[in-house]
């Protein structure tokens, strides 16, 4: 048996070695999108004939989206501290993880990516790096960068760049777990600013995830946040301002399992198996657990749904239902502020992500996606508590909510005006 295991284990690591080397090396290329077959072409593309857009982007600097790739280039950067689980393993390292994420850009939302792999963790220097590229991108993809030097890059580049950034380990995951925790609460019957809600994990997705369910309605005293050292308590001091932020003053819990009884929902961001069934068991009545560690979640589908039969229970694996998963999110929201042009990503464009991904999710499921998962009968419930990343739907729902926000909220530089004409185009 463990030989076969072995043996399996073996053939797949093979199988994905040879996935990015075969042919090219690498998941992604440049290719024109102009004529280049004959010689009056290529005077166009470049010299002489290129120097024409070169003037007029010098007289006025915005026509660069009318010339350039600008408003649909994304920047995926990384200085590779931090990515997936495997920590920090440098900025080479971290490359085949960015080209991934160029790939699903430009396959769920058409938008073309340059991956850049920068070779620093000096905040200073990562942020002067990242703002001089702005004549570059329509938007910049921070992307697997260690806490707590993730906080303060996103923080300044927002502050001193005019094109949307955002760190999708943040924000995507507390966006597309926002929305599943919205409607997993509609299903168990219970309301957001009532849950007793517990996080195990104090990190860089914990953090983040935790301000966007302050956002939805959840009640910061109705909260208790756990780190590799217990519960954070106002006492604790080894604890910076930002995790400081969620202490509780409750003192009648020393741990974790005494932090779950009676609770409502249990999210985990923090490391796999440290939650037993024991411990899902002292929770309420109708449960909701997201155990979000990656790849092995804090306790596993199997063992979640043995313990407890009124559970919804999601994980970030794809193999098992309600996987959160970012790609959900972040093509539709870079899709919808690149479209309006949009200097930022703002907390309303966020919000209003959320609310279309989990509205999305209640309306009837399209044939085709039940058979691209090989599948009859997705339907809201405790087994479909978010869209699958398959979903036709997501490209209008999601970018029309985001690039409408942008407009409403006063970061957009172009206005959609025709929302059916732009749900044609995104359709392609
Ligand atoms: P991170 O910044 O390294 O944070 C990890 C946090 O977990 C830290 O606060 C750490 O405590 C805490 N921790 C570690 N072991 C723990 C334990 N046994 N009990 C309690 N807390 C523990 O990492 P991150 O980016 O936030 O990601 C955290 C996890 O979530 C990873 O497994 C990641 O793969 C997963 N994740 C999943 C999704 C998804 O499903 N879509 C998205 C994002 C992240 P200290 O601060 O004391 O070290
Ligand atoms: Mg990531």
């Amino acid at each position: 048996m463990s030989t076969t295991n072995n043996n399996n284990n073996a053939k797949r690591k093979q199988d994905a070695l040879n996935y990015h080397s075969k042919g090219r090396p690498g998941k992604i290329q440049v290719i024109p999108t102009k004529p280049t077959n004959s010689q009056r072409d290529l005077t166009m593309a470049y010299s002489p004939g290129v120097a024409e857009p070169c003037r007029e982007i010098a007289k006025n600097t915005d026509d660069v989206y009318k010339y350039t790739a600008k408003g649909n280039l994304v920047a995926v950067i990384s200085n590779g501290t931090a990515v997936l689980g495997l920590g920090d393993i440098g900025p080479e390292a971290s490359k085949p993880v960015m080209e991934g994420k160029g790939l699903l850009f430009k396959i769920y939302a058409d938008i073309d990516v340059f991956d850049l792999e920068l070779n620093t963790k000096n905040v200073d220097e990562f942020v002067n790096i990242v703002k001089a590229l702005e004549p570059t991108f329509g938007g910049v993809n921070l992307e697997d960068i260690s806490a707590p030097t993730c906080f303060e890059i996103e923080r300044r580049l927002k502050a001193e760049m005019n094109i949307p950034v955002m760190h999708d380990d943040q924000h995507g995951t507390a966006i597309i777990s926002g929305a599943a925790l919205m409607n997993a609460c509609e299903i168990q019957g219970k309301k957001l600013d009532e849950i007793k809600l517990v996080i195990n994990g104090a990190g860089a997705a914990a953090v983040s995830c935790t301000k966007m369910y302050l956002q939805l309605g959840v009640k910061k005293e109705n909260l208790l946040m756990f780190d590799i050292n217990g519960l954070i308590t106002p006492d604790r001091t080894d604890l910076d301002e930002i995790r400081l932020e969620f202490a509780t003053h409750r003192t009648d819990v020393s741990n974790l399992t005494e932090g779950m009884k009676g609770a409502d929902v249990f999210i985990g961001l923090s490391a796999g198996n440290v939650v037993t069934a024991e411990m899902l068991q002292g929770m309420a009545p109708n449960p909701v657990v997201f155990a979000m560690a990656n790849p092995e979640p804090e306790v596993s589908y199997d063992i979640a749904v043995a313990a407890r039969q009124d559970i919804i229970m999601a994980t970030g694996r794809s193999d098992y239902p309600n996987q959160v998963n970012n790609v959900l999110g972040f093509p539709y929201i870079f899709r919808g502020a690149l479209d309006v042009r949009a200097t930022a990503i703002n907390e309303e464009m966020k919000i209003a992500a959320v609310h279309a991904i989990a509205e999305l999710t209640r309306k009837p499921v399209p044939e085709e996606v039940n058979l691209a998962y090989n599948t009859t009968n997705l339907r809201f419930g405790r087994d479909y508590i978010i869209p699958k990343p398959m979903d036709q739907r997501l490209i209008v729902e999601v970018s029309a909510a985001v690039a409408k926000a942008a407009m409403e909220s006063g970061v957009a530089r172009t206005q959609i005006t025709d929302w059916a004409e732009y749900a044609e185009r995104l359709h392609g």
